[in-house]
C-alpha cells in the first residue's frame, strides 16, 4: 500500500484471493470486502503497524467475503516502512503478504466441534455410569434380602416360592440391563446383525404386548392397539421388532402417571407402515424431541429413581429401525401433554397384496366381537385368544365339549371357534347342540380343523357351522372370514345362503 494515495499494487495470487480482478485504488476498498464482524480489528491492526511511533508488526487473521458470497479466512502479515526522522518521519510503504488460511480454519472449527461433543458425551457417560451403578444396585437389594429371608424361613414352602418369585423377577431386571448394554456396545461397534424375514407386523406387535405387558399392567394403565386386518409384511428380524416396539410401550407405560391410557396403533401409508405409540404421560419438552434419542440421554426431571432409566432405550430403538431401513420421530405438546413415538419401516411389497377396502367394510373388519376359543390343546387355545384380544376382541377360551357349551350358554359369544376334535364332546356335537339354543340360532361357528379333514368338513358343516378353517390359523385372515361371516348373519340372504361360506383358503401361520 503506498500511504500516500492509498493505491495497493498486488501480485494475480492475491487478487485471486480475494476474488478481484483489479488494483485497489484505495485499500480500503479490500476492506470493504472483510467480514463485518472482523473489520474493525483489521484495522485497528494496520493503524497499530502504520502509526510512526512504536510501530508493531501488521498481524491479522479474517474473514472476506467474495462477490459470490462465499466466505474465506485470510491469513495477512506486513510491516510498515519509514523514511525521514523527528517531524519529516513518514511511513513511505506498507508492505505484506496473505494467504488463505480457510482449510485450516475449519480444521480448527471442526477440531473445536469435536472437542465439545466429546465432552459433553464425555460428560453423559460419566453421568450414565453412576445411573448404572444405581441402576444394578436397585434389584440388588431385594436379591441380598431374599437370600436373608430364604434362610430365615427355611421350611416354609409358600415364604420361600414368594421370595423365589421375587428374586427371579429382580435377576430379569438385571438381565434384561445387561441385554441392553450389550446392545449398546454392539450398536457402537457397529455388530448389529439382522436376521431378517418376511413377517407380519402384527406378529412382532403381538410379541411386543407380550413382553411390556407386565410393565403396563404394574403402571395399572389400559392399552388399546389398533391393528388393522389386512396383514403388513415386512423384511424384517422379529426378535428385533419385537425390541423396537416393547421399548417404546415400556416407555409409554414408565412415563405415564399410574391409571393412563396407550395406544398402539398400525396402520399403511402409501408403501410405509407406520406404527405409533402414543400415551398421556408426562411428556416431552420440545428441545428434548430430537435428543432423547441420542445415547445416555434423558430428560432430567428429577423424577424418582425408579422413573428415570439409562437413556439407552430409544437410541437402540432408532439405531435397530434405521437397520430395517426405516425412521423414527418423537412428538409431544409438551410437558404433561403425553408423547407420541411414530416408527415408519418400508412394507414388503412382495407377494400379492389385497386390494385395499372400502371404509365400510374396514369398519365391519375392525368391529369387535365376542368370541369363545374352543381347542383341548390349552397353548394354542390361550395364544389364538390372546391374538384376537389384542386386536381388541372380548374372549374366553374351554377346552372341552361340555364346557365349551357352558361357557357360550353365559358368554353368548358372537364368534365360536371350535376345534373339532374334543374331550367329553366333540365339535360336530358341541355345533350341533349350540344349533339347538334359541340363543346359539345366530352365532357365528367356525370350525378349525387339521389338514384333509374333509369328512370332518362335511359332518361340522351339516351340524351348522359357518364355515371351516385350517389350522393353523392365522389371525389377520381370521378377522376377515369372521367378518365375512358376521355379515352373513347379520344381514341374512336366503336360507341356505347363510351356508354359502365354506371356501376359507388354508391360511399360513402367523
Ligand atoms: P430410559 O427410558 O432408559 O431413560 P430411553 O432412551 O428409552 O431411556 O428414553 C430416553 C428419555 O426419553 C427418557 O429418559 C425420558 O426422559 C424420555 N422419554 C422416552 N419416552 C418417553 C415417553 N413416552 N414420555 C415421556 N418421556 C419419554
Amino acid at each position: 500500500v503506498d500511504p500516500a494515495t492509498r493505491a495497493t499494487t498486488t501480485d494475480a495470487r492475491y487478487r485471486e484471493i480475494f476474488g478481484t480482478t483489479q488494483e485497489w485504488t484505495d485499500y480500503l476498498q479490500a476492506v470493504s470486502v472483510i467480514h463485518p464482524d472482523d473489520q474493525s480489528a483489521v484495522l485497528e491492526a494496520v493503524a497499530a503497524a502504520t502509526r510512526l511511533e512504536n510501530p508493531s508488526p501488521y498481524f491479522s487473521e479474517y474473514r472476506i467475503i467474495h462477490p459470490d458470497g462465499s466466505q474465506r479466512w485470510i491469513m495477512a502479515n506486513g510491516r510498515t516502512s519509514f523514511t525521514g526522522s523527528g517531524s519529516e518521519r513518514r511511513a513511505a510503504s506498507f508492505d505484506g503478504t496473505v494467504a488463505d488460511i480457510t482449510d485450516r480454519k475449519q480444521g480448527e472449527e471442526e477440531r473445536e466441534r469435536l472437542v465439545a461433543v466429546l465432552l459433553e458425551q464425555d460428560t453423559q457417560k460419566n453421568e450414565f455410569l453412576a445411573t448404572l451403578a444405581h441402576e444394578l444396585r436397585n434389584p440388588l437389594a431385594p436379591i441380598c434380602n431374599g437370600l436373608q429371608l430364604m434362610r430365615l424361613t427355611q421350611g416354609d414352602a409358600d415364604a420361600s416360592e414368594r421370595t423365589r418369585a421375587m428374586m427371579e423377577r429382580q435377576v430379569g431386571q438385571m438381565v434384561h440391563l445387561l441385554d441392553d448394554l450389550l446392545d449398546v456396545s454392539r450398536i457402537s461397534r457397529g455388530r448389529i446383525n439382522l436376521r431378517t424375514e418376511r413377517i407380519t407386523l402384527a406378529s412382532a406387535i403381538a410379541q411386543a404386548i407380550e413382553i411390556s405387558r407386565p410393565v403396563i399392567d404394574q403402571g395399572g394403565h389400559e392399552l388399546v392397539v389398533d391393528v388393522p386386518p389386512n396383514p403388513i409384511h415386512v423384511d424384517g428380524d422379529p426378535t428385533r421388532l419385537a425390541q423396537i416396539f416393547s421399548n417404546l410401550l415400556n416407555n409409554a407405560a414408565k412415563y405415564t402417571p399410574r391409571g393412563g391410557h396407550i395406544r398402539l396403533s398400525l396402520k399403511r401409508l402409501g408403501s410405509d407402515a407406520v406404527i405409533s405409540v402414543t400415551d398421556d404421560g408426562i411428556g416431552i419438552p420440545s428441545d428434548m424431541l430430537t435428543k432423547i434419542f441420542e445415547m445416555f440421554t434423558h430428560v432430567d426431571r428429577n423424577l424418582e429413581s425408579s422413573q428415570s432409566g439409562l437413556g439407552i432405550g430409544l437410541s437402540i430403538v432408532r439405531r435397530l429401525v434405521e437397520l430395517h431401513g426405516g425412521s423414527v420421530e418423537a412428538r409431544s405438546e409438551g410437558d404433561g401433554r403425553g408423547s407420541e413415538v411414530v416408527v415408519r419401516l418400508p412394507i414388503d411389497l412382495a407377494g400379492v397384496e389385497p386390494e385395499p377396502r372400502d371404509d365400510a367394510t374396514v369398519a365391519r373388519l375392525s368391529a369387535i366381537y365376542r368370541i369363545l376359543v374352543v381347542d383341548d390343546n390349552v397353548d394354542a387355545a390361550e395364544s389364538l385368544a390372546t391374538v384376537l384380544s389384542i386386536m381388541g376382541h372380548e374372549t374366553r377360551v374351554a377346552h372341552d365339549g361340555l364346557e365349551a357349551l357352558d361357557v357360550a350358554a353365559t358368554f353368548r359369544p358372537t364368534v365360536m371357534l371350535l376345534d373339532i376334535g374334543l374331550p367329553t364332546l366333540d365339535g360336530v356335537e358341541v355345533c350341533r347342540r349350540i344349533r339347538q339354543q334359541a340363543w346359539g340360532t345366530d352365532m357365528v361357528v367356525i370350525a378349525l380343523t387339521g389338514w384333509g379333514q374333509e369328512a370332518d368338513k362335511r359332518r361340522t358343516l351339516d351340524a351348522g357351522a359357518d364355515a371351516h378353517l385350517v389350522k393353523p390359523v392365522e389371525a389377520a385372515a381370521l378377522v376377515q372370514l369372521l367378518a365375512e361371516c358376521v355379515m352373513a348373519r347379520r344381514e341374512p340372504i336366503g336360507g341356505s345362503s347363510r351356508r354359502a361360506i365354506v371356501s376359507a383358503q388354508p391360511c399360513p401361520p402367523v
